[in-house]
């Protein structure tokens, strides 16, 4: 694993006993879900959690989806799921979804985000929350059927990587809003090949080599690190 990945792997490892553990023992005081976010907001009108939102809306605005790559503990599950699919199976490339499948589900998410705020709304419950598969990891609001969501979507990543965070999760369709136009982008330099090595090795299924999708782009860097060329360049967009 290169000093990148290793990186990475602290930070999301730090997060998600941020997340998952302190949240168990303590309270939701570290949970760090902008969905639950919206749902306090619609059902309680609270308002507490706005300097969390701010800035991970700016880290967003700012380096993409860096919360999804970074800090997300169902992100860090799905990434220990694949990689160990990969070790398993001795895998070169990583397992795709029909490309004319894949292009139409990654709208699946926006779907979802717009169908749970309207039910929050109209039920006046915690309808994601009570669903949510990491709840089944914290005492927040964990519920069986949230347990069995949170097999089936590591069994789905098992077979395809990061396929919840590609296809179902509303907070990744959220962050994938702000990451529209992003101040950083990942972007080829005149050093790459066309060898594709970065789009084998990308879980959510980028053509790095044809068009970086940076609403789709969890900023995983594992193309950077895959590629032995260093083609792969993370900069404001203004700079050439
Ligand atoms: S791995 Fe590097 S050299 Fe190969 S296609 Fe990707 S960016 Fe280009
Ligand atoms: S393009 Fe690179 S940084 Fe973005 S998701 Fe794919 S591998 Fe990760």
């Amino acid at each position: 694993m290169d000093k990148l990945q290793t990186i990475r792997k602290i930070v999301q490892s730090a997060f998600f006993i941020k997340f998952v553990i302190l949240s168990v023992f303590l309270s939701s005081f570290f949970c760090l879900c902008i969905f639950g976010y919206i749902e306090q907001f619609i059902l309680l009108g609270s308002i507490y959690f706005v300097p969390v939102v701010i800035v991970i809306s700016l880290l967003t605005l700012i380096f993409g989806r860096l919360f999804c790559g970074w800090m997300c503990p169902l992100g860090f599950i799905f990434d220990l799921t694949y990689k160990l699919r990969v070790k398993l199976s001795r895998l070169k490339k990583l397992p795709e979804v029909p490309k004319n499948i894949h292009n139409k589900l990654i709208y699946l998410k926006y779907v979802i985000l717009i169908l749970f705020i309207i039910l929050t709304y109209y039920l006046a419950t915690y309808t994601y929350c009570s669903v949510c598969p990491i709840g089944a990891l914290t005492n927040l609001s964990g519920t069986l059927l949230s347990f069995i969501i949170l097999i089936g979507v590591i069994l789905l990543g098992f077979i395809y990587p990061m396929a919840f965070c590609r296809y179902l999760c509303p907070i990744g369709a959220l962050l994938g809003i702000f990451s529209i136009k992003p101040l950083f982008k990942l972007k080829l330099n005149n050093k790459c090949v066309n060898c594709k090595l970065c789009e084998r090795k990308c879980p959510v299924q980028i053509n790095l080599t044809k068009n970086i999708d940076q609403t789709e782009c969890i900023r995983c860097f594992e193309c950077v690190s895959s590629c032995k060329k260093d083609a792969i360049d993370f900069k404001p967009f203004f700079k050439r």
